[in-house]
């Protein structure tokens, strides 16, 4: 079972990717400032029991966090003690976040290598940030290293990382202001993955494409599975 854990919301944007964030975007279409971050109703989800004192979520459920902000925004510090140790009572779940602050894990989880249980995947989505993440990131006590290019914005060489990282996804960006994914940017990525034997997924082509030199406009519905039909070796 797969379930979206919000603990708080809100951010402030980091780089380049960040320009069209959709957080931002439904924030500001229903007037709210997305830059204000709060701990959401949902704050203690995962430990969340029944009546019969029993978890609400079963063990084995994967709790993917912080898709309305960054795991490791600054305002939270205080309130992450807290759902570390909810990921170290459940340590019979799956944590999963994505962020593009990789300079604050360590300051915020000193001891890194005690959560078996949680997954901290890196963004990086130009050669600018993955030159300035990736030797931190990569340089973390973390069992797994997962690095999301999302939105790809340019060409990127992985080459001086690629030895370092169990896997790579992929995506576009979705919205109306959508900067387009040029798919050969995204087939170099799968060679440099094939060429190192590290896992690759394309993730979703995001609301604008280029495919051989034509552009095709996805419909936000079909992103996903577009993306999954575009390479059959994917995983
Ligand atoms: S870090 Fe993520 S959530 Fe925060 S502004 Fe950037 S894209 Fe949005």
């Amino acid at each position: 079972m797969e379930v979206t854990y919000n603990c708080w919301h809100g951010c402030h944007k980091k780089s380049e990717g960040c320009a069209h964030c959709y957080v931002y975007r439904r924030d500001e279409s229903i007037g709210k400032d997305a830059n204000i971050v709060y701990k959401t109703a949902n704050f203690n989800l995962p430990i969340r029991k029944d009546r019969h004192g029993a978890y609400k979520y079963p063990s084995g459920t994967v709790f993917m966090m912080c898709f309305s902000s960054d795991f490791f925004i600054e305002e939270a510090d205080e309130w992450r003690k807290e759902v570390l140790s909810f990921i170290k009572e459940r340590n019979d779940c799956l944590f999963y976040c994505i962020t593009k602050r990789p300079e604050r894990i360590e300051e915020c989880i000193f001891d890194l290598e005690s959560y078996d249980n949680l997954i901290i995947c890196c963004t990086m989505e130009n050669q600018k940030r993955f030159d300035e993440r990736a030797p931190i990131y990569l340089s973390l006590p973390l069992k797994q290293k997962e690095v999301m290019i999302e939105p790809m914005l340019e060409r990127i060489d992985m080459s001086a990382y690629i030895d370092r990282i169990d896997r790579v996804a992929v995506g576009g960006e979705s919205g109306d202001e959508a900067r387009v994914l040029d798919f050969e940017w995204v087939k170099d990525i799968r060679e440099q993955c094939k060429k190192a034997q590290v896992a690759f997924s394309f993730h979703q082509t995001g609301a604008r494409i280029l495919v051989n030199g034509k552009l095709y406009e996805i419909p936000r519905n079909k992103q996903h599975s577009q993306a999954k039909k575009a390479f059959k070796d994917q995983y």
